[in-house]
C-alpha cells in the first residue's frame, strides 16, 4: 500500500493508483471532470499545478498498444475534447502531452503550459524542474484557483 498526501492536503493511499481512481476507491481533487466505461479525467492528486489533468484507462494497462482499435480512437476524441475544453475556459494556449509506458496503469499527462513556466524549456526535458517549482510555490490561491478550475473544465464538458 503506498501512502502520501494530496494537493488538498488529505492523506491517500492506495495499491495502484490508475486502478483505486477508476474503482472510485481513491477520488481525485475536485472529483471527476469526464468519465465512461473506458477512462476517466481528472485532476492529478498530488501535482500542484492548475487543470494539469490525468486521462487515465479504467483497465489495468500498460500501452496504448494493450487497446483496441475502437479504443484509441475514443481515448483520442475524449482527449482532442478535454485540450479544447482547457483552451476554452481560458486556461492555456498550450499542452505538454506525456505518456510514460515505464508506469505501471496507463495515463496520460496534459499539462497546460503557462507563462510562469517560460523560464523553463516547456518540454519534457524540464518537467522535473517545473514540477518542483509549483510544488515550492504552492499556496491557499493556487489552491482556490485549481479547484475552480476543475469546476469550470466539468461545466465544459457537459455541455
Ligand atoms: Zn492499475
Amino acid at each position: 500500500m503506498n501512502k502520501t498526501i494530496d494537493i488538498l492536503g488529505n492523506e491517500i493511499s492506495f495499491d495502484c493508483m490508475g486502478c483505486d481512481i477508476a474503482d472510485h476507491k481513491l477520488i481525485p481533487p475536485g472529483g471527476y471532470i469526464y468519465e465512461d466505461d473506458l477512462i476517466t479525467i481528472a485532476q492529478d492528486p498530488e501535482i500542484p499545478i492548475v487543470g494539469f489533468m490525468i486521462l487515465g484507462t479504467k483497465k489495468h494497462i500498460k500501452s496504448i498498444n494493450d487497446l483496441s482499435n475502437e479504443e484509441r480512437h475514443r481515448i483520442m476524441d475524449v482527449l482532442n475534447l478535454t485540450i479544447e475544453n482547457m483552451k476554452k475556459i481560458g486556461l492555456c494556449k498550450e499542452v505538454l502531452i506525456i505518456q510514460e509506458e515505464s508506469s505501471s496503469h496507463f495515463h496520460i499527462w496534459i499539462l497546460p503550459v503557462f507563462p510562469w513556466m517560460d523560464k523553463y524549456d516547456k518540454s519534457v526535458r524540464d518537467i522535473q524542474e517545473i514540477i518542483s517549482y509549483a510544488k515550492d510555490n504552492y499556496n491557499e490561491s493556487v489552491k482556490k484557483e485549481l479547484l475552480e478550475t476543475i469546476d469550470k473544465l466539468k461545466t465544459e464538458f457537459r455541455k
